[in-house]
């Protein structure tokens, strides 16, 4: 039957035993010669009840040739295609493939876990995720094909932990002695419970023969930069030498500034080493550093190049440490023979994630703000409510404190950014502002400016700080109490409370003013939540769920595998189960050496590749 041109349809009258109906196809004219009258046929489509027959708009057949059916009058399985590959061949192939694995003994879950969790056996998943009598049969095997995945990947980095654990390192530190003393006493403040704890982790690891892996995780603004000093001061104390790695100039020297002011008094000397510096500065750095003369090194990711040799490494601490590649955090790492390493974040990392990407490491959370403390009030605004904003910035620096205003930088477009933001600054300094000092910060600027620009800022001089995102992390200058960022819905929700995060540093309350018009659901779900909320990890995790585990901030740099069936998000549930399973085998056999255990340890290989190449820290 030709209808229109270019449309063939077929009929087929069908009779299923009761009645008779019609199955039909389009554009498939060969569909003839494969079916002749009299067999039994399988059609599976849409029915269509519409004039007179019934008639079936057939997406797929089976031609009944008294076997199993692949494809219709049952559950099938419907597998992503590519190319010209088709549903029926793709059936066709695993089917052969499934009838020969039950000569395999392919099971390697412990007995003991798929009791414990009534998870079918491997065999019997496989056949029931492809082919299930019933629904609940595929979601059995789903189930175990989920914890299998999460399992595994949790006992691998929990045997690469344990293996770890049982190295020994070269350099030993001495007892706390006056250095870390005076330093402490001579802080202005004292330290929260939360860093009290985490100091306590981070020093018994290091006292510890076994070189410390650490994340210390710790909301923006919590105080982990006094305790990288504190753990720097312990190696120095100890006759070591420690390093202190940035992600930015900035966020460098403001480090090198701090410890400069704050170790000489107890006469300890601090290096900075950032890749804008002069030839002949730095040699006469490095040989220092070579020499073990200076025992402290801050710097940004040329610390990690090749000419930098230390005397006696026995610390290397990362700071923002997602804001690095894996391998960045791995040379650090080997610059010393088995330093102890301690990663420092303030994007807080859901939970769940923190287990998945950081499971080999140990965890350390400062989990309160030092008192006093006010959140940062949040506002949403449309563009043409800036004067109002600029109106809180005028009346805070007439009080006496200091502000931000962020255009975003986005980098196809970099030159077009960083012209409108020098405009906006040059613009803003002749006219709305111009009864103060306006300064203007970008990452082009060359290592000296920014420095200039930072230490007037710091200084108090500048009093509205024009800036791109390249201040996004780690600066500290307690006094700026208003941030109004630009076209806000062009960043992420960590990005945002990152840069939120350079306010209310103080005791004073700070205002963050967010101006945009976002175009998307999503954007204006972005904002809303950061209205809402302070907490940076009830942020992350919405984060994660606006964004889904692939999109969320640093993770893709961060090394975040890729799960067949298990979903993050969806499996978070399984994922810490699978953990504490993971864990407890690992407590019993370590190598997992024991004859039951083999087979385990040969799956993680096959799957991963050895002990731990999908993430190498230190
Ligand atoms: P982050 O965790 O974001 O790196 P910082 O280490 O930069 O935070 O600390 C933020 C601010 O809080 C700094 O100005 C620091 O001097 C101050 N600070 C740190 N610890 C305390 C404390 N225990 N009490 C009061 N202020 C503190
Ligand atoms: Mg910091």
């Amino acid at each position: 039957m030709k209808p229109r041109p270019g449309l063939t349809i077929t009929k087929i009258a069908m009779h299923d035993g009761i009645s008779i109906f019609y199955a039909v196809w389009f554009n498939q004219p060969f569909i003839k010669k494969n079916i002749q009258p009299g067999i039994n046929l399988f059609v599976t489509g849409k029915v269509d009840k519409g004039f007179g027959a019934t008639q079936v708009m057939v997406e797929e057949y089976e031609v009944d040739d008294g076997g199993d059916s692949l494809s219709a009058g049952r559950l099938v399985p419907v597998y992503p295609l590519t190319g010209q590959l088709s549903q029926r061949q793709m059936r066709a192939m695993v089917k052969s493939a499934l009838d020969g694995i039950s000569d395999r003994a392919g099971e390697f879950l412990p007995a003991s876990i798929l009791e414990k969790f009534n998870l079918p056996q491997y065999e019997e998943a496989l056949l029931k995720i492809h082919y299930p009598q019933r629904k609940e049969d595929a979601d059995a095997a789903r189930r175990r094909f989920i914890f299998e995945e999460l399992f595994l990947f949790q006992l691998a980095l929990a045997t690469r932990k344990k293996s770890r654990f049982s190295r020994e390192k070269a350099h030993r530190y001495l007892p706390e002695g006056d250095l870390l003393r005076s330093f402490i006493d001579n802080l202005p403040y004292r330290l929260t419970a939360g860093q009290e704890k985490v100091w306590d982790e981070i020093s018994r690891d290091m006292d510890s023969t076994a070189p410390m892996h650490r994340l210390l995780q710790g909301d923006v603004g919590a105080g982990k930069t006094v305790i990288s000093g504190m753990a720097l001061l312990k190696a120095v104390e100890s006759g070591l030498q420690g390093a202190l790695m940035a992600p930015t100039e900035i966020l460098a020297e403001q480090h090198y500034l701090g410890m400069k002011k704050a170790f000489s008094s107890i006469g300890v000397e601090a290096g900075l080493l950032t890749g804008g510096m002069r030839k002949k500065e730095k040699e006469i750095l490095l040989e220092r550093v070579r020499l073990g003369e200076l025992k402290v090194l801050v710097g940004t990711h040329a610390l990690i190049q090749e000419d930098v040799d230390f005397q006696r490494l026995g610390l290397a601490i990362v700071d923002e440490q997602h804001r690095f590649g894996v391998r960045q955090r791995a040379v650090l790492g080997y610059k010393g023979y088995c330093p102890d390493v301690l990663v420092m974040t303030a994007t807080p990392i859901p939970r769940t994630l923190a287990l998945t990407l950081y499971g080999d490491l140990d965890i350390s959370v400062i989990d309160e703000m030092p008192p006093g403390r006010q959140p940062v009030i949040t506002h949403a605004v449309l563009p043409h409510a800036l004067a109002k904003a600029y109106g809180l910035i005028r009346e805070h620096v007439r009080r006496g404190c200091q502000a931000y205003i962020v255009c975003p930088l986005v980098e196809e477009s970099e030159k077009v950014d960083l012209r409108a933001a020098v405009e906006l600054a040059e613009s803003l300094a002749a006219g709305e502002f111009r009864d103060f000092r306006v300064g203007l910060l970008h990452g082009r600027m060359k290592s000296g400016e920014k420095e200039d620009v930072m230490s007037l800022f710091r200084g108090g001089e500048i009093k509205l700080l024009v800036s791109t995102t390249v201040i996004e992390v780690g600066v500290d200058v307690p006094n700026a109490t208003v941030m109004v960022i630009l076209d806000a819905d062009r960043f992420g929700l960590a990005q945002l409370h990152q840069l939120r995060g350079r306010v209310g540093r103080g005791r004073r309350q700070s205002y963050c003013i967010l101006v945009a018009s976002p175009k998307t659901e999503e954007g204006r779900a972005r904002l809303r939540v950061m209205t809402r909320t302070t907490d940076g990890f009830a942020l992350a995790e919405e984060d994660l769920r606006l964004r889904g585990p692939g999109e969320f901030y640093g993770t893709r740099q961060a090394g975040l595998p890729e799960f067949k069936v298990a979903d993050l998000l969806r499996d978070w549930k399984v994922l810490q189960v699978a953990r504490g399973e993971a864990v407890a085998c690992v407590a019993e056999d370590p190598r997992l050496e024991k004859e039951e255990n083999r087979v385990l340890q040969k799956e993680i290989r096959a799957r991963f590749g050895g002990a731990g190449s999908f993430i190498e820290i230190g």
